[in-house]
């Protein structure tokens, strides 16, 4: 058992590495295949022996082997939270299928957190990559009605929501990656879940909000990344069993 938790941290370490690349390219259109990894400053061609997860960083001391300029830190940060997040589920999970699942699933929506974070965009490549990887389990054993249910629920009701925002203040609070993005979710977690993350995910978005305007200056305007906060509510409440509230 214990070598199967290692194996999957390390697991976790390589698509860290991988999700990494994925932060750092899909805003810049730039191919998450070729060219090889390479130093953003320098623009040096890493070879595949110093890009080992973790390690190549801690050997290095954070400096690129070419230029010597710094690395930063948020590659280490992610590369570490991944494997422990693959860890976490070797152990939590005891169905080896939902272990990687969920490893796997959760590793990308932590891609689009950051992506949405930092850029204020959710990549149409990675919700339509978890669409899919989804659909595959449908071969196995999993129900798709409940999962169609919940995909088609939640973008109904956020565009509820976006219409009667519209309606109010005439603006548009979300934009079309939010609602791709909470479909992908809904057909992930199902109908009742993805009510629950929508009605999580603005709250804590307006908690965050409140926050950030007393911390910096006022701005009524600032924009809130809230892709963000739907992928760390899904991979929270994938995991909490809200069923039993629902038996009618
Ligand atoms: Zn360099």
């Amino acid at each position: 058992m214990l070598l199967d938790n290692v194996l999957f941290f390390l697991l976790g370490l390589v698509l860290g590495s991988f999700i990494n690349v994925i932060i750092e390219r899909i805003p810049k259109g730039i191919s998450i295949v070729s060219p090889r990894s390479f130093c953003f400053l320098c623009k040096y061609k890493i070879p595949f022996y110093r890009n080992i997860p973790l390690l190549s960083y801690l050997i290095q001391r954070g400096k690129c082997s070419n230029c010597n300029e710094n690395i930063s830190y948020q590659y280490i940060v992610i590369e570490f939270l991944i494997g422990i997040l693959w860890l976490y589920s070797s152990f939590v999970f005891n169905n080896f299928y939902e272990m990687i699942s969920f490893s796997i699933i959760s590793s990308f929506l932590i891609a689009i957190t950051v992506i949405d974070y930092k850029h204020f965009i959710i990549p149409i490549e990675i919700s339509t990559f978890i669409f899919l990887f989804l659909s595959l389990e449908y071969f196995f054993d999993k129900s798709i009605l409940s999962s169609l249910q919940g995909a088609f629920v939640g973008s109904i009701y956020l565009l509820l929501i976006l219409l009667i925002t519209w309606l109010i203040t005439k603006r548009q609070g979300l934009g079309y990656g939010d609602i791709q993005l909470i479909f992908v979710l809904g057909y992930w977690l199902g109908i009742y879940k993805i009510l629950f993350v929508i009605f999580f995910s603005a709250l804590t978005a307006i908690i965050f909000w409140l926050i950030l305007n007393y911390l910096k200056e006022y701005d009524k305007n600032r924009a809130l990344p809230f892709g963000s906060f739907l992928c760390i509510n899904s991979i929270i409440f994938y995991q909490i069993e809200i069923n039993y509230l629902f038996r009618f």
